[in-house]
């Protein structure tokens, strides 16, 4: 019988099955998806969030525990596991060093939208780049990796893992590391806790984080943490494809226009916030609207101000015409727009800052970039909420083995990444935090189970 079962082939499987092996344990993982599309979400990301204490070759400047702790409890509003967090927080210092020495690459931080140069370290040649050094360094260590695996069925005897059946084929081991993702590309699932809206999101990752191995731990007495309806989900291009999309259809501009739904009404202030504060709130405010739909409205100024999505926007000599072009009622627009402009007062506009460009007597306000949308030719970008990744999951303790409904400890069952998520993001999230989780909890799944195992 092998040692340690691992399901799921991504960043935290991956993390997971290296460091059981380094422990001496045998190791099979089991993944869903071909050998092309292995990794799952991962295979998108471009970074990940590390606490430091210096600046290195790769990082602007230093990033120390506290930091890292006020940023999570500010963008969860502190619905987060305190102890846990402290816990990954401290063992994420560590894990740009192990990182790299399971062969994965840094590079310069890139600049841009999201302004993540001293916190954020960004694997060179991005997620699959960092993946194949995982499972290459895996592979060589010994670790049996079968692919188009996906796990249907367990057996789980009073907080006891037993075996896994992929193919039909029964698989029994000492301990399991469950990293199979989120539920977030299960329509049906979502639509439980969404209603009809969740037919209108588009998933940005895998379509295989189906949640299936999640349900049946909890179906089999491990203790649910997490609201269903928290997810990461921000507002994508939607002209997207249902799944695998990934950051190339991400919109950034909603700071610079306006953004409408299909009634053509604002429904919440553009410029709340400076953009890598904001735009993970954006999928949901989509998702409340009717039709699930919103259209990014600016004009010709603003056009170079961002990182354009992978489809061109929608282009018009004029506010009708667009309007015509999306769909909507010129009408509507027109009226929108010049409510807009007529709010808007003067101030210099900075992109950079909190700039004193706002609306008066509008309601919602802008509160920050406010400019006329006057000069032609006009743009729009239509957006749907993309599910990132859903933060109902398994809880854990600091060894990362899963807890029970009944307070008591698994006995062999650990787990690591988006499945475990929400122990430490209740709601929200800060950018690079999807890799932390699934690398330090990962690394502390395999080495726990392989040290369950041992003893
Ligand atoms: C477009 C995009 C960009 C992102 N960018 C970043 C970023 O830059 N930084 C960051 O920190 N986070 C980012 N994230 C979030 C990040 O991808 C996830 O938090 C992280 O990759 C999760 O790792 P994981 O190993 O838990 O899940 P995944 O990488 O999704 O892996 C889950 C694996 O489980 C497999 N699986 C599922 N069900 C089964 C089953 N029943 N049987 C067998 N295998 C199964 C899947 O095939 C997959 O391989 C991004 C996500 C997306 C979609």
């Amino acid at each position: 019988m092998i040692d340690i079962l691992v399901i799921g082939g991504g960043n935290a499987a991956l993390c997971a099955a290296i460091s059981a092996r380094r422990e001496g344990a045998s190791v099979t993982v089991l993944e869903a998806s071909s050998a092309f599309w292995r990794g799952g979400n991962t295979r998108h990301t471009r970074n990940m969030r590390c606490a430091h204490d210096a600046a290195t070759a790769s990082l602007s400047g230093p990033y120390s525990e506290e930091e890292f702790f006020e940023d999570l409890m500010r963008v969860t509003k502190g619905k987060t596991d305190q102890d846990l967090a402290h816990h990954m927080i401290r063992e994420s210092k560590s894990m740009l060093g192990w990182i790299e020495e399971q062969g994965v690459r840094w590079q310069p931080s890139l600049g841009g939208t999201l302004s993540l140069g001293r916190t954020n370290s960004f694997f060179l040649g991005g997620g699959r780049a960092m993946l194949n050094a995982l499972y290459r360094t895996a592979e060589a260590l010994g670790v049996e990796v079968r692919y188009e695996a996906e796990v249907t069925a367990m057996r789980i005897e009073d907080g006891t893992f037993l075996s896994a059946t992929a193919n039909g084929e029964e698989v029994a081991a000492r301990a399991l590391v469950a990293a199979s993702g989120g539920f977030e590309s299960n329509i049906e699932m979502l639509k439980q806790y969404w209603g009809e809206a969740a037919e209108n999101f588009l998933i940005r990752g895998t379509r295989n984080n189906k949640g299936t191995v999640l349900r049946m731990l909890l179906d089999s007495g491990v203790q649910e943490v997490g609201d269903p309806t928290q997810c990461h989900a921000v507002a994508i291009d939607a002209r997207a494809p249902q799944y695998d999309g990934g950051i190339i259809t991400r919109l950034d501009c909603v700071v610079f226009g306006i953004v409408v739904n299909r009634d053509c009404q604002r429904f919440y202030d553009e410029g709340e916030d400076i953009w890598p504060k904001r735009y993970a709130i954006w999928g949901r405010l989509v998702a409340a609207q009717p039709g699930q739909i919103a259209y990014i409205i600016f004009d010709a100024p603003s056009l170079d101000l961002f990182m354009p999505s992978l489809f061109p926007p929608v282009k018009a000599p004029t506010i009708e015409a667009l309007a015509d072009g999306l769909g909507l009622d010129p009408a509507a627009l027109r009226a929108t727009v010049d409510g807009f402009n007529a709010a808007v007062r003067p101030g210099t506009f900075d992109d950079t800052i909190l700039d004193d460009c706002r609306t008066e007597g509008l309601e919602p306000p802008k509160t920050h970039w406010a400019r006329r949308i006057e000069t032609a030719p006009f743009y729009a970008y239509p957006v749907r909420p993309g599910i990132t990744f859903t933060y109902l999951g398994t809880r854990v303790n600091a060894e990362a083995r899963m807890m029970m409904a009944n307070g008591t400890s698994a006995s062999n069952m650990f787990a690591a990444g988006e499945i475990m998520a929400g122990n430490v993001l209740g709601e929200g999230y800060a950018a690079g935090i999807g890799m932390t989780i699934g690398a330090v909890f990962g690394r502390i799944a395999g080495r726990e189970a392989a040290r369950n195992v041992r003893n």
